[in-house]
């Protein structure tokens, strides 16, 4: 359940935004969530409407999610590729001399509301 982690810390920082921009009642909040995450969406929104209860202003904020896709880069043949599974194998020369481009990714995008 580290979904009910993620969402705590993510009205963590959207209250501190709400504070700094001076705004009242949040309407949404877009995030960007990267698929090395593991993040089930379904359990996030539900965890979101659970816990946005607990914070002022965010009654009413719908939880928009971006997901980004996993991708590597091979550093032996210069092969980039899309996984599904946490297996980090080049598909072209089956090596494991690879790193991640994207997908690790999970911030606040923006935030919007009313003053
Ligand atoms: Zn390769």
């Amino acid at each position: 359940m580290h979904e009910g982690a993620i969402v705590h810390s993510l009205l963590e920082s959207a209250k501190e935004i709400r504070i700094k921009e001076k705004l009242k009642e949040i309407t949404e909040i877009k995030i960007v969530v990267g698929r090395f995450h593991q993040i089930i969406k379904e359990v996030m929104l539900t965890n979101f409407e659970y816990m946005k209860t607990e914070y002022n202003g965010f009654e009413n904020a719908v939880l928009n999610m971006t997901e980004e896709d996993v991708k590597v880069k091979c550093n032996y043949c210069g092969h980039e590729f899309s996984i599904d599974e946490p297996i980090f194998m080049c598909p072209q020369c089956d090596s494991f001399e690879t790193e991640l481009i994207t997908g690790k990714e999970l911030y606040i995008a923006t935030m919007e509301g009313t003053k």
